[in-house]
């Protein structure tokens, strides 16, 4: 049988690993991913051999690479072999649910032991399910799909409570959760985090001449023309509070900033929604302060969205349907 074709590090010992896309957060809704660690490339080949029309496969044979690789890649599920000679599964699986990276990862333990004092080990150390060696294919089979399928409505129920109901955007929790990620990320790799702050000039007034009506379905066009404007999938739109919005942009450089965020209030002005109370301009537009930090350990990503408030703030006192970048 030709060997599995596999998804990893030239020496997976080494835990390390091709870099991850741009603004990748969690693996891609579709095909799930799943991480092989185990000190065995035998069981690696075996357990893999059983599992790879289930989803992409990972793998890696020491605990520390497991760890590392589960951090970068964020796997839906990790098939985790307990005894391995540099850490213990137990402790792999103990390190995984301290890490707010890591802790929402299914781990199946799998072990060679039978007695009911490991499967209790295994579930006291976080995992949440259990298979012994010698593997019974059509068991391995049945409880991986069982996991993947919970973990896919998991995030589907996620995703449904992280969205904004008017516009479709994500709401301003998930934006939270999501910025530290990205926040966290970017500090590891010293690169620079893009951010826009976005707020529809005289919205009120549009309110109060057209009605709520037309300004929800106002709301709902912006959203759409800011969505359009993204250019890659890691871009992140929100809907941040009332007629405000914020974009998120990976590996953003400080040159680039400045010109999407002009780009961005062209955008909305290109809609042609009447706005005649508007001082800024006869149809709706934007203002937008934007901000870039390669994240350090003395700041936070509120640091970040200060600024941008700052620097919207400047593009209001200037006029409004202009974009500024912060300092
Ligand atoms: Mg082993």
């Amino acid at each position: 049988m030709a060997s599995p074709k596999m998804d990893t590090a030239a020496d997976p010992a080494q835990g390390a690993s091709p870099a991850s896309p741009a603004g990748t957060v969690a693996a891609e809704p579709g095909r799930p991913l799943i991480l092989i660690v185990d000190d065995s490339p035998e069981s690696i080949r075996l357990l893999s051999g059983l599992i790879l029309d289930k989803g992409d496969v990972l793998f890696a044979t020491s605990g520390e690479a497991g760890l590392n690789l589960a951090r970068q890649r964020r796997p839906d599920l990790i098939l985790l072999d307990v005894e391995m000679p540099d850490l213990s599964g137990y402790e792999v699986c103990r390190r995984l649910k301290d890490d707010p990276d890591t802790r929402d990862i299914a781990v199946m333990i799998v072990t060679s032991h039978h007695s009911s004092a490991h499967e209790v080990q295994a579930l006291e150390s976080g995992a949440i399910d259990f298979l012994t060696k010698p593997l019974a294919p059509a068991v391995v089979r049945a409880r991986v799909q069982t996991q993947l399928t919970l973990k896919s409505q998991a995030d589907a129920l996620h995703r449904q409570a992280m969205l904004d109901g008017l516009t479709g955007l994500y709401n301003r929790a998930y934006f939270h959760e999501h910025l530290e990620l990205e926040w966290r990320r970017h500090q590891r790799q010293q690169v620079p985090l893009g951010f826009a702050l976005l707020d529809v000039d005289h919205f009120k007034a549009f309110n109060d001449q057209y009605g709520h009506v037309a300004g929800d379905a106002c709301l709902r066009r912006v959203a759409e023309a800011l969505k359009a404007s993204t250019r890659r999938p890691a871009e992140f739109v929100v809907r941040y509070g009332g007629e405000e919005f914020a974009i998120v942009m990976p590996n953003t450089p400080r040159e680039e900033i400045g010109r999407f965020g002009e780009w961005i209030c062209r955008q909305v002005q290109d809609l042609a929604i009447p706005h005649e109370g508007s001082s800024a301009a006869p149809v709706v537009t934007i203002s937008a302060g934007l901000a870039v930090l390669v994240p350090t350990p003395d700041r936070t990503w509120s640091d970040l969205i200060e600024r941008a408030d700052r620097a919207l703030y400047r593009a209001k006192q200037e006029g409004r349907n202009r974009a500024m970048v912060a300092d």
